[in-house]
């Protein structure tokens, strides 16, 4: 009987783990005794990562997008659209619906669907939002505001945790300040404000060494400020605490949620997120435990940070503890944790050299004192072109 491994989702996490076991099993699928399957709604891939740029024309969509069929081996069936869009997961019966009818059985499952913003999450915001994080179109509407910043007080807002990438707006807050000093001139007319849901912004070593940056930048910075209202006509931000920001510009990281349809499959715990064992990443929650079924990248359990570096470790260990089930060695990869999360203070401009650093960490040991340099800045920057070839392939 032929072996299934079916994957949904051809993200970042996906595709990595399509590809590492297309390479693996390159002799089992020529003899048609595996096959691999992987199913996503869109056929172009997009580097998220990328929208904290287009704002500043750091990249441009071309650099950040991919046809799937340019990175997906060919060993591996592949359907987008109406045949690629899941529309319920059934764990007890092995079996996945998609927007088309069409069912997918499977021996082994890989849960890789990402995360979703969830706007009306926060009463009023959908009257007032200005986001870099949902979409091309919606960078490149942050980008035209941007542009015409020419005074007043710019908003920064994180409406709540957990999101993709938390270091992203604290990037963004920093490039956005670098803009206005180098490149509109006009930073002394502009306050900047950074609002975040929760005391500190990351681990202690990172929340030190941007809690100085911010000090250093004049840019304000209001903790413990959990979203819960947006009043787009008086231009005021409400806490759950009750505690009320002011703004002219709101620039809003609304709350994420793991997609509706895991949700309507029962799969999400209490916290709203597919649970799984920390280090295996097995699925286990309240449709049960199944040891057949990983789940890894943005949609895990809240308890693991949501990086695109973090996604691509636990497709590492995940894509090797397929390959030991599928050999029946009886080996465990653990995920250890690895996660990372890219900070940058400064972009290049005639007047500044760039300056990034790209923290890491993982399970029990905490990021190192750290500060970002022109090195990481040029690192940083390269990342996004050899993101294409070498890490969503699974080259390393
Ligand atoms: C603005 C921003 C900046 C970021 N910056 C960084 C950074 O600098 N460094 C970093 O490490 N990480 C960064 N990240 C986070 C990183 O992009 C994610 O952690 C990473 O993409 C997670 O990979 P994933 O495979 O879990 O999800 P994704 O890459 O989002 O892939 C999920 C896939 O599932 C598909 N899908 C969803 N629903 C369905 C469905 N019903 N049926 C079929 N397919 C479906 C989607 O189309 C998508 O292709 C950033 C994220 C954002 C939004």
């Amino acid at each position: 009987m032929k072996e299934k491994v079916l994957i949904l989702g051809a993200g970042y996490a996906g595709s990595v783990v399509a590809n590492i076991l297309a390479r693996e099993f390159r002799n089992k699928i020529a003899k048609d005794e595996l096959e691999i399957t992987i199913l996503d709604k869109s056929d172009i891939n997009i580097n998220q990562g990328g929208f904290t740029f287009i704002p500043f024309e750091l990249y441009t969509p071309e650099d950040i997008t991919r046809p799937r069929k340019k990175l997906i081996s060919p060993r591996v069936k592949a359907f987008y659209g109406n045949d690629g869009e899941v529309k319920t997961v059934d764990l007890q019966n092995k079996e996945i619906t998609v927007k088309s009818d069409k069912r997918y059985t499977y021996d082994h499952l890989v849960i890789a669907m990402g995360c979703r913003a969830d706007i009306d999450a926060v009463p009023g915001l959908a009257e007032d939002i200005n986001t870099f994080y949902t979409s091309m179109e919606d960078a490149f509407k942050v980008r035209d505001l941007v542009k015409n910043i020419n005074g007043g007080k710019v908003v920064v807002s994180v409406a709540s945790m957990p999101i993709p990438c938390p270091g992203a707006p604290v990037k963004f807050t920093f490039m956005l300040e670098s803009y206005l000093r180098n490149i509109k001139k006009n930073r002394d007319d502009v306050q900047l404000t950074l609002v975040w849901p929760m005391e500190p912004i990351g681990p202690p070593e990172f929340n030190k060494f941007v809690t100085g940056q911010l000090n250093e930048k004049n840019i304000e910075v209001i903790r413990n400020f959990p979203l819960a209202n947006v009043d787009g006509a008086k231009k005021e931000l409400t806490s759950k605490n009750g505690d009320k920001v002011n703004y002219d510009l709101l620039i809003t990281v609304p709350p994420h949620k793991a997609p509706q349809v895991l949700i309507d499959s029962g799969l999400t715990d209490e916290k709203g997120w597919l649970s799984a064992d920390k280090a295996t990443l097995q699925y286990r929650g309240p449709a049960g435990n199944f040891d057949n079924v990983y789940v890894l990248g943005d949609l895990g359990p809240v308890e693991i940070l949501k990086t695109g570096i973090g996604a691509h470790y636990q497709a590492i260990a995940v894509s090797q503890n397929l390959i030991n089930d599928i050999y029946g060695n009886g080996i465990k990869t653990p995920y250890e944790g690895e996660t990372g999360c890219p900070i940058v203070t400064e972009i290049e401009t005639p007047n500044t050299m760039g300056k990034g650093y790209i923290a890491t960490w993982r399970y029990g040991v905490p990021p190192a004192p750290f500060t970002t340099t022109k090195m990481g800045w040029f690192l940083y920057r390269m990342y996004y072109h050899i993101h294409w070839d070498i890490s969503v392939k699974g080259m390393f």
